[in-house]
């Protein structure tokens, strides 16, 4: 959660009070909303704001504590750690970049790969940190994310990567763009092992992330209101001189035209892992995986492990349920239609 550097107004200028004003309250990020807000209480909604619902972005740490069984991390390849071997200097050194990025998120890297539990159930899971170098993807964090993808399908476990990044990190040049490939293949491997991927994209996943294992996951989950998408809207619209639909490259346009499965609020995600992951376990992978790769809206088939999870746990995901019983009339008044129509 971005909480550092935040001003609080009075306390402002004044060294030893804003530091402790900091520490408590923060400003609601969402500009019709910006109420000032306890720091325990956005802690307490897995830092959300309790007003609008809001949803801050969280370090890889914090993203961790609120999603697995606690108690259960055993992290995975911490040792890796990002060197700089083109030399690359721009408007700073990568060395510089890489050392404030250590500052800020007090990691090693832009992800963070464990073995652990979701809901009781064994699976790996990886964390991205946007504070880190805007969680961009250079070597070490492909390579993590391959090891840590590897490790799922020896064990014969699931993998959830909760993603979040600007895109492959350029002071790596092609080193990092070839992250997008060695990921790529390590979860073919893992598909064809027959074990289950679940991606959960949260604000923003761009460029070489999303077009690489963001969206190559069984199921795609994303946090409502993420920014989502290859290159960014600005860009885009000079490029192609069109103007964009509102809300365009925002998890609820996406879900809409069929690019994911669920948008799930924070606070649910924990449960809805959980009932995937039951599903998915319990001989429901490949049906998963067959789900993702049929030829028609990835929306369609949303119900269908949803709907299958809701069986194993006799509680099922309610956002995918609720579109197939609002599509169904509709289908069913169109077919009606076409046969008056003959
Ligand atoms: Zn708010």
């Amino acid at each position: 959660m971005a909480l550092a550097g935040r001003r609080t107004g009075p306390g402002e200028g004044n060294g030893r009070r804003t530091v402790r004003t900091e520490a408590q309250f923060l400003k609601c990020e969402n500009s019709a909303c910006n109420k000032t807000l306890f720091v325990k209480e956005v802690q307490k909604h897995n830092y959300c704001c309790p007003a609008c619902g809001h949803h801050f972005r969280v370090s890889s740490r914090e993203r961790v504590q609120i999603t697995i069984d606690s108690g259960t991390w055993t992290e995975l390849f911490d040792e890796l750690e990002p060197m700089d071997v083109l030399n690359f200097q721009g408007k700073k050194s990568y060395q510089q970049s890489l050392k404030e990025g250590r500052q800020k998120s007090g990691e090693k890297e832009a992800v963070i790969c464990g073995a652990c539990k979701v809901k009781g159930i064994e699976t790996v899971f990886c964390a991205m940190d946007f504070k880190y170098i805007g969680a961009s993807m250079g070597s070490v964090v492909g390579e993590k994310i391959a090891r840590a993808i590897e490790y799922a399908t020896a064990k014969g476990w699931p993998i959830v990567i909760v993603c979040c990044s600007g895109g492959a990190r350029m002071q790596e040049g092609v080193l990092s763009l070839m992250q997008m490939a060695k990921t790529s293949a390590a979860l073919q491997r893992h598909n064809e092992a027959g074990l289950a991927y679940i991606a959960v994209l949260t604000d923003p996943t761009l460029a070489g992330v999303s077009a690489s294992y963001a969206f190559l996951a069984d199921v795609i989950v994303a946090e409502p209101k993420a920014m989502i998408g290859f290159t960014g809207a600005r860009v885009l619209e000079q490029a192609i001189k069109v103007k964009l639909p509102p809300g365009f490259q925002e998890s609820e346009f996406l879900l809409k035209h069929g690019q994911l499965d669920m948008v799930v609020p924070r606070a649910q995600i924990r449960s809805t892992l959980g009932k995937l992951l039951t599903y998915a376990t319990a001989g429901g992978a490949r049906k998963m995986q067959d789900a993702a790769k049929a030829p028609r809206s990835r929306l369609e088939f949303a119900k269908a492990p949803a709907q299958a999870a809701a069986s194993v746990t006799g509680n099922g995901q309610a956002a995918p349920k609720k579109k197939a019983a609002r599509r169904k009339p509709a289908a069913k008044k169109r077919a009606a239609k076409a046969r008056a129509g003959r």
